[in-house]
């Protein structure tokens, strides 16, 4: 049975990590939406693991990052990846990387310029993401639909008609929203009712991390105890020419996520296969039980030809699928709601210009191409590991395979930082950005922070304080910042007055401190809800007026 047509602002399609964001950034600026996902609770399967610094802060916007960084592996145990020719054979190598406990301790003693108030986490999606879903449920604004898949769509020049059938109980179900978003993941819905294709490169042929993978999600109780405790870390890797297989640690130190290679032909591997592999991979037989698998497929680095098509727009994996190298993927559909929130809420609230829409597809297109790319590059170091038959040798030639090994593998490291990937992203010529100057190079492994309009604003620490509240970006309002630097800040009654003219929400803060200045290279700075610097200038524009209509897409 159909229920008469339900009315909301903005109907989303997808409720993984994507489209969870989105909900819940909506909801900051106080927008309902409609949250339909196929499935009636979250994934039940682990998949990424990587929460980059950029997307932390998003979490911290929301006033969740404390929360999530709970999900993390134990406060002490220092997040390595290291390389084996099996567990119980041949170390190869080792990145190392901080514990939480030393990450919120580097936190704790930085400098007031410091630009990472919230560095990378390793937690999985699949905990993160029950989180996200328990606060959408709490949250009034929005209506979970978890259990209903989209199935029918109209769009014309109102609004979106979306029908939703059932998974469980409950009845088929027809809303008409202003704005529809697709971020219903790699075989988007959305995205084939639109007829957009991905563009890019769908195939990687590479012995490892390219083409047909097979996540698998298993017990394994004496694992860690007895061959992981005495080196604990995040990842184990086992490189030898038999089996190469990754072995990511999880919550509990009896369950783990295990990257093998699979079948060409798309063969789902069998529990038995699974565990015969993994105890090739152990070097030892041991007990293992599977809970499922997750195929997926690496290499790939691809972007839908438009993210928008009229009022429905597409966002996550539904606009982009990225190869798990450096762990981009949800990262960059988080910076995609990130940047689509300010904007729906700005239409929906109606301060938001006529052009405002299309913006999204301007700044985060190039984004979405520059961040598949950087992926697919640091994929390549995978694939040219120099494996050889000797390298299992107790031999000299052994020890001169194993040293070429881990001669390769110290090139590593990039694969679980790119810190100019996470934070560097930028919208110069974007219309709504007011650029002024020369944008730092993009670095993929160096972030420098910029007042030039166009990217993320600059962080400080305001006070002696390096807690939650204690940040800038925590005292930014939810629409634009105005931000005041140096002892003799300019007069900007005429911003403001012009802001309240335009119901465009507006903060002022002042930053007396030279040393935030100098970060903005301004005494004035304008700062969008999503925390990209869109203005700046020494005295407020002589129309300030066409300057904020710009800014808004108007
Ligand atoms: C092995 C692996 C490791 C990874 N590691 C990382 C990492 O470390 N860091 C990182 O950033 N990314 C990582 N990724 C990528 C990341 O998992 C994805 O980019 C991310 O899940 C995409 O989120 P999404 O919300 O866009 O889509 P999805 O997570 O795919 O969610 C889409 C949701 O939409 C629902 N849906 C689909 N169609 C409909 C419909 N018609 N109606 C209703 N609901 C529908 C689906 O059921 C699903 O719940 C990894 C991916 C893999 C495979």
């Amino acid at each position: 049975m159909t229920n008469e047509t339900k009315s909301i602002p903005v109907a989303i399609v997808g409720g993984g990590p994507v489209g969870l964001m989105l909900a819940l950034f909506l909801d900051h600026y106080g927008v309902k939406s409609v949250l339909f996902n196929g499935e009636p609770e979250v994934r039940w399967h682990p998949k990424g693991s990587t929460h980059n610094s950029r997307t932390m802060e998003h979490h911290r916007r929301l006033g969740l990052a404390q929360t999530i960084r709970d999900f993390s592996l134990p406060p002490d145990r220092p997040m390595n990846v290291s390389y084996y020719t099996r567990l119980t054979g041949w170390e190869l190598g080792c990145v190392r990387m901080p514990s939480e406990a030393e990450k919120r301790r580097t936190v704790a003693q930085s400098a007031a310029t410091d630009q990472i108030p919230e560095p990378i986490l390793r937690a999985n999606q699949m905990y993160v993401e029950a989180f996200l879903l328990a606060e959408a449920r709490r949250r009034p604004n929005i209506t979970v639909r978890f259990g209903w898949r989209a199935d029918k769509l109209d769009d014309d020049a109102d609004g979106v008609t979306v029908e939703a059938a059932p998974t469980g109980d409950g009845a088929r179900e027809i809303w008409r929203a202003h704005y529809l978003i697709g971020c219903d993941g790699g075989r988007s819905f959305v995205r084939r009712f639109l007829s957009l294709r991905y563009n890019g490169f769908a195939k990687l042929d590479s012995p490892y991390y390219g083409g047909r993978m097979n996540a698998t999600y298993l017990k394994a109780p004496t694992l860690f105890r007895d061959h992981l405790a005495h080196r604990a870390g995040w990842q184990y890797w086992t490189v030898n020419p038999e089996v190469r297989a990754t072995i990511i640690t999880l919550k509990s130190d009896d369950e783990f996520l295990v990257f093998s290679k699979g079948a060409d032909d798309g063969t789902p591997p069998t529990d038995a296969a699974m565990v015969h592999m993994m105890q090739r991979a152990v070097g030892t037989e041991l007990p293992i039980s599977i809970i499922g698998h997750w195929p997926w497929t690496a290499g790939v680095a691809l972007v839908a030809e438009r993210f928008i098509a009229g009022r429905i727009v597409l966002a996550g994996d539904a606009a982009h699928l990225f190869t798990p190298t450096g762990g981009f993927g949800m990262n960059t559909g988080v910076d995609d709601a990130s940047n689509l929130a300010w904007k729906l809420a700005a239409l929906v609230q109606g301060w938001g210009g006529a052009n405002l829409l299309q913006t999204y597809e301007t700044e985060r297109r190039p984004i979405g191409e520059r961040n598949t790319v950087a992926a697919r590059d640091l994929n390549k170091n995978l694939a040219n590991m120099p494996i050889t038959a000797e390298m299992e040798q107790d031999t000299a030639a052994g020890a001169a395979a194993r040293a070429q090994v881990s001669a390769h593998l110290a090139t590593f490291g990039e694969e679980f930082a790119s810190i100019g990937v996470q934070l560097g992203a930028r919208y110069d010529g974007s219309p709504i950005i007011a650029e002024d100057g020369a944008p730092p190079r993009d670095d993929f492994m160096h972030y420098t922070p910029s007042g030039v309009p166009g990217g993320r604003a600059p962080h400080y620490w305001p006070g002696a304080g390096r807690g939650y509240g204690d940040s800038l970006f925590d005292q930014f309002g939810r629409g634009f910042t105005l931000l005041r630097l140096g002892r003799k800040p300019a007069d900007t009654s005429s911003i403001e007055a012009t802001a309240r003219q335009r119901g465009v929400p507006l903060k002022v803060i002042d930053l007396p401190q030279g040393d935030a200045r100098e970060l903005y290279g301004r005494d004035l700075a304008l700062i969008r809800p999503d925390q990209y610097v869109a203005w700046r200038g020494d005295v407020p524009p002589p129309d300030p007026n066409a300057m904020l209509a710009r800014l808004i897409g108007a």
